[in-house]
C-alpha cells in the first residue's frame, strides 16, 4: 500500500505531514519503512519519555491489556488507585482527576477554577488570565484560552472569559486582574510558543497575587512536566505551590493520558456528577503511567540535566545558531533569521534525526533516558542539516 497517498486520500488533511512512514524503533532510534534509521528528538511530541520498546512500560502495558483493558469509572480499580497515590505523594498534592489529552485536563481546571469562584464568590467571577504565547489545546475552551491570535479564527463564537497578559510582564497582568477574575493559568516553559521559560519573579508573583486575591493558580505542566524540565513538574523548581496543575504528553510513555492534580485548596471543587469521562483512567493507560511516574528519581532527573549541559555545550557559539532555550531537555534552539525551523527539521529526515519546531525555533524533545551517544549523535546530525539549509 502507498501509505503517504491512501493517507492524503483517507485523512481529513490537517496535518502537514513530514515525508516519512515511521514504523518502529528501540530507545532513542527509530526506523522508517524502508528501514532507515533516525534520532529521534522527538519522541512523539514529548510522550515516549523512554524512547521505544521500553521493557518496563511494554510489561506494564501487556500485563494490564492480559487482565482488564477498561472498566468504566463507576467502579473501583487498582492501576488508577496505585498512580493517584503516588502522584500525591511525589507533589504534596492532595487530588488527582485522570482524563485522556492535554486538553482535556485543561478542561477540567477551567471548569474547577470557575466552580471554585462560584462556590465562594457567586457568579459574574469567571475570568481566567493566561499569557501571550500560552498555548493550552484545541478544544473550543483551550484554544480560547490559549493566547495566540491565530488560533482564534475560523470557530467563533469563542468561549468568553479569558484574557492574555504579555509573559514577564508584571504590571500589564495586574492591570488584568479584576472583580471578575478567578484564575492565572501558565506554562513555567511556553512550548507551542517558542520554547520560553518564564522568569522565576515573574511565577513567584502569580503565586503570590493568586494568594492574596483567591485566584486559583494553576499550571499546565501538559509538556513541562514529567521530568522533561529537569524536575518532575516544573514548577517545582521555582519553588511556588500551585492550586492545580495539569498534565499529559510524558505522563503515561506514549499512550493517550492526562491528570489534574489538585491542592488542598481546590480538592472538594468537583463533587459527584460535575466532572467525568468514559476513558479517563483507563487502567491500561494508568499501569503504564505508574511505571513512567515511579522511575522518574534523582537519577533521572540529573540525567536530564546533563544532557542539557552537553546539548547546549555541543550547540553554543556554532555557526547558525544564536541561542538555546527551555529547560532540561525541552530545548529551543533559535537559529539565524535566514534559516526556516521547518526547512531544518526536513533537512534533518534526509540526514536521519526527527527534530521539532516551536514558531521559528528549532525545538527537541528527546527522551529522557536519551545515551549520551544517541544524543550527540542526532546533535551531529542537526548541525550537518542546519549547515545544508
Ligand atoms: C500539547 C499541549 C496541550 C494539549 O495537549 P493535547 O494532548 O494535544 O490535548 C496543552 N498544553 C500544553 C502546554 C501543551 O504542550
Amino acid at each position: 500500500m502507498d501509505i503517504i497517498k491512501e493517507d492524503k486520500e483517507n485523512i481529513l488533511n490537517t496535518y502537514k505531514r513530514f515525508n516519512v512512514v515511521l514504523t518502529n524503533g528501540h530507545g532513542s532510534t527509530l526506523f522508517d519503512q524502508d528501514g532507515k534509521e533516525y534520532i529521534d528528538f522527538s519522541s512523539g511530541i514529548g510522550t515516549n519519555i523512554y524512547g521505544i520498546c521500553d521493557k518496563e512500560w511494554i510489561d506494564a502495558v501487556c500485563e494490564q491489556a492480559h487482565k482488564l483493558q477498561h472498566t468504566s469509572n463507576l467502579y473501583y480499580s487498582e492501576p488508577q488507585v496505585r498512580l493517584a497515590k503516588l502522584l500525591c505523594e511525589k507533589t504534596g498534592m492532595k487530588k488527582v482527576f485522570f482524563s485522556n489529552s492535554g486538553a482535556e485536563s485543561n478542561e477540567c481546571a477551567i471548569k474547577a477554577a470557575r466552580k471554585y469562584s462560584f462556590d465562594k464568590y457567586g457568579e459574574g467571577r469567571y475570568e481566567i488570565i493566561t499569557l501571550v504565547n500560552s498555548f493550552h489545546g484545541r478544544t473550543i475552551a483551550t484554544l480560547s484560552a490559549t493566547g495566540q491570535d491565530v488560533f482564534h479564527q475560523f470557530f467563533f463564537p469563542f468561549v468568553e472569559g479569558f484574557k492574555h497578559a504579555p509573559a514577564n510582564d508584571i504590571k500589564a497582568l495586574d492591570e488584568l486582574i479584576s472583580n471578575k477574575t478567578c484564575a492565572i493559568m501558565i506554562e513555567c516553559v511556553q512550548g507551542e510558543g517558542g520554547v520560553n521559560a518564564l522568569d522565576p519573579e515573574f511565577i513567584k508573583h502569580i503565586e503570590k497575587v493568586c494568594k492574596e486575591k483567591d485566584l486559583v493558580f494553576i499550571v499546565d505542566e501538559v509538556q513541562t512536566g514529567n521530568g522533561r524540565c529537569g524536575y518532575l513538574y516544573s514548577y517545582m523548581e521555582y519553588g511556588v505551590k500551585p492550586d492545580i496543575v495539569t498534565t499529559a504528553k510524558g505522563i503515561a510513555g506514549g499512550l493517550p493520558f492526562g491528570a489534574i492534580l489538585f491542592s488542598e485548596k481546590t480538592e472538594h471543587v468537583l463533587g459527584y456528577g460535575q466532572h467525568a469521562t468514559t476513558f479517563g483512567g483507563n487502567p491500561i493507560c494508568a499501569n503504564a503511567a505508574y511505571s513512567v511516574i515511579s522511575r522518574i528519581d534523582d537519577n533521572l532527573l540529573s540525567h536530564v540535566r546533563n544532557m542539557r549541559k552537553l546539548i547546549e555545550n555541543k550547540l553554543i557559539g556554532k555557526p547558525g545558531i544564536k541561542s538555546i532555550s527551555g529547560k532540561g531537555l525541552m530545548v529551543g534552539i533559535e537559529i539565524d533569521e535566514k534559516y526556516k525551523a521547518a526547512d531544518v527539521v526536513a533537512k534533518g529526515i534526509e540526514n536521519g534525526v526527527i527534530m521539532l519546531t516551536a514558531k521559528n525555533k528549532i525545538r527537541l524533545l528527546p527522551p529522557l533516558n536519551i545515551s549520551e551517544k544517541d544524543l550527540t549523535k542526532g546533535l551531529d546530525l542537526l548541525l550537518k542539516s542546519l549547515s545544508e539549509v
